[in-house]
This record gives structure tokens, sequence and C-alpha cells, in this order.
């Protein structure tokens, strides 16, 4: 069968616009097309791949325990799921885990948990949730709701209720806006897809001590600042506050698809057997690799390296700026990392973007302002001299159209 960019067109749904190619293999950070190209992938699946591209000891994890064991439900438990639950225990102070297979179900549980201790503890009343301008949170019609772009959520029917969104960062209207009846405050440590803006400090200094005064549970969203991606094992550890419950997902399992919703017994105890499920949440192959993936990104030495890399790309990037400037600022955290358009550049990350990929160079973007990288986690400085040589070209060519 001869499959080629006209394929998607022709049998898929209609929700992406993929770049000109189609992928064949990838390996590091590299991938390679069905017509023999190379691209360097600054990408890496969005935030989904940390360790690179098939790298040798996941798909060395992969083959191992899918010839023990690649999947039974929750009807039984099996030491893969155990394991990994215990590691991210151990690692993060949490008490318990529940296992999903994406970051918009770990949302979704995580909020039908906070409403569900409210109803428990406070009853009916107490359902309101806050949420923030431009957040994302995934798109389950409860979890893309909650998130702060209408756009995602409108034309779909009624919505889920009693959901506020506020400014994020601002202290004042979270303070006028908290009440009784607040039963989750829902934030991203770092807006991903909003724009990588990261949370003050004395913003989330506030959001905490109000949400313990009301009663309400606070969610951090980790899906994708979570599992070293911003630094640290979860961005919270960077931060003054520690929320009630975290979700993670995205890089969890190195690319097979996996969510975590952590938190502690006074919450998870709400929900007892045949409140909530998923038939492939916590699935032992998923899992398997997760626990791989959480011992090599926790060991300090590696976190190290991700801050270092940081500081690289960084500096190269404001080298190049320096020639050109076309960038305001370099925003975010460890590998996630926000190259925000300045001036009359302002809002062509799209055309930013279509330029670095017509260099080979595959990126992101963060709303239309800002061009997001989001490299393997263990990144060579060789790869990011040759990705920032291929940036610069796409920054000539963006000069030279506008
Ligand atoms: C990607 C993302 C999600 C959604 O994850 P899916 O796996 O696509 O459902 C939710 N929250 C944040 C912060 C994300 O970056």
């Amino acid at each position: 069968m001869k499959i080629t960019r006209k394929t998607f067109d022709e049998v898929m749904f209609p929700c992406y616009n993929p770049m000109d190619m189609v992928i064949k293999k990838a390996h590091g950070a590299y991938v390679y097309d069905n017509r023999g190209n190379k691209y360097t992938d600054l990408t890496s699946g969005i935030a989904v791949n940390l360790l690179g591209h098939t790298p040798k000891g996941v798909v060395e994890v992969i083959k191992r325990a899918s010839a023990n064991l690649i999947h039974v439900s929750n009807i039984f438990c099996n030491e893969y799921t155990l394991t990994l639950a215990s590691k991210l225990v151990k690692k993060t102070g949490y008490e318990k885990v529940f296992f999903v297979n994406s970051g918009a179900e770990s949302n979704e549980t995580a909020l039908k948990l906070a409403r569900r201790v409210a109803f428990d503890l406070y009853g009916e009343e107490k359902n309101e949730i806050i949420s923030f301008n431009n957040s994302f949170h995934g798109r389950t019609f409860f979890s893309v709701t909650v998130g702060g772009q209408e756009s995602y959520s409108d034309g779909f029917g009624p919505k889920p209720a009693a959901i506020t969104h506020l400014p994020y960062n601002d202290t004042k209207t979270f303070e006028e806006t908290i009440s009784d009846k607040t039963c989750a405050v829902i934030l991203e440590p770092i807006q991903g897809e909003g724009g990588i803006i990261t949370a003050d400090n004395d913003f989330l200094i506030k959001v905490r001590e109000l949400c313990d005064k009301y009663h309400a549970a606070l969610i951090f969203d980790e899906v994708q600042t979570g599992v070293a991606r911003s630094g640290s094992l979860y961005a919270y550890e960077q931060t003054p506050v520690k929320p009630d419950i975290l979700t993670s997902a995205k890089g969890l399992a190195s690319g097979l698809p996996i969510g975590a919703v952590l938190t502690y017994d006074k919450f998870a105890s709400h929900f007892v057997p045949g409140t909530h499920g998923s038939t492939f949440g916590g699935n032992p192959l998923a899992c398997a690799v997760g626990a791989y993936v959480i011992d090599k990104v926790s060991d300090k030495a590696f976190l190290r390296k991700v801050n270092r890399t940081h500081d690289y790309i960084v500096e190269k990037v404001s080298k190049l700026n320096e020639k050109y400037h076309v960038f305001k600022e370099v925003r975010g955290k460890g590998l996630l990392l926000g190259l925000v358009l300045d001036g009359k550049y302002a809002g062509k990350s799209s055309e930013l973007q279509k330029l670095c990929f017509k260099h080979k160079l595959l990126t992101l973007t963060a709303h239309s302002d800002v061009l997001r990288l989001a490299p393997a986690l263990n990144i060579r400085a060789k790869v990011v001299d040759e990705a920032m040589e291929l940036l610069e070209k796409a920054v000539k060519d963006l000069i030279a159209e506008n």
C-alpha cells in the first residue's frame, strides 16, 4: 500500500493538519520520513519521548515485559503496576495512585475526585471549580470545559457547570472569587499550551493558603511539566507549595499511553470500588516502562544535566537573537522552553514553525507568539548545536519574508 501525506486527508478525521511528510522511524533525536529525509526533533512527541525516540533501554523493557504480560485489567493486580505506583509514592511523598491512559483522563479523574470529596464532606452545594484563562487540561468534555480556552469547549451542547475561569497569576481576582462553595482549584505550574508561562510564587502561596482556608482541593496539572520536564521530577518541587492532587501523563512511559493521579489517603479514600475505573488504566506494559523512566529521570545527575542543557539552549538562542532580534525572551524551565516572538514577528509562531520544518527542524508552538521547544531530556550538546544552526536558517527566512 502506498502511503503519502494525502492518505491522511483521505482516511483520517481532519482534526489535525500535519506537516507534509510521513514518518517511518525515529531514533534518538532524529526522525526519518518515508522519502528518506532526516529531521532533528525538538518536539519529543509533544513532551513525551523523554529519553529520545526508541531508546535501547525502553525497547528492552518492552521486549521483556511484553513477553510476560501485556494486559490483565483492574479486576486483578500485577507486579508492574504496583511497582510503578510504589516508586511514584516513594519519590513524591503522596500516598495513593490512580492510573489512566492520558492527560485528559488524569484531570477528569482528579476533578471528579475533588467534586466527590466535597460532596461527601460538605454536601452538594460545594461544587465550584476555579481554573485559569489559557490553561489546557485535555479534551474530554469535563477537562476541556475546565480548560481556559472556550473555543475548544464551545459547540458541543450543554457544558459541565460550576466552572469559573480567572486570569492566571492574578491574586486579587482569585481572592475575590474563591469561597466556601469552591471544591477545587486546578492550574498548571507552568502553562504549556498557553504560552510557557510560569506561576508566580506569591500567587501560588496565596492559592495554597486560600484552598486550605476554604477546604478546596488544589490540583496541579503536571501532565506537561512533570516527569523531569521542568528540571525537577515534578515542577511543584521548585515552588513553595505542594498540591493536594497531582496529575501526570505525557512522558511518564516514554511514549506508551499512560496517566497517573497522585494524592493523599484522605482524598483517595472517597473513591471506593465502583466509583471510578478504567479498562486500560495501569496497563502492565506501560507501567513497566514507567518504572524504568522514573528511575532514570529522578536521578540527581540526570536532573542536573537537564538544567545544564536548559542553560546551554538559552545561551545559544540568546546569541542567535543578538544577531537577529526576533525574540523578546526565552521562557520556561528545564527543557520546556518558549521562544517568545517580538515586535512585528509576534503572532507568527506557526510561520516560524513551518520554516523550521522546511530546514528539517521539528518544533512546537504554544499560542501564536511562542515557538515551543520540548526536546528529549537527554539531548546532546552536539544535537543542540545542529538544531540551532537550523533554527538560524529559519529565522533568516522569517526576516526575509516579513
Ligand atoms: C497535553 C496536556 C493535557 C492532555 O493530555 P492528553 O494526553 O492529550 O489527554 C492536559 N494537560 C496539560 C497541561 C497538557 O499539556
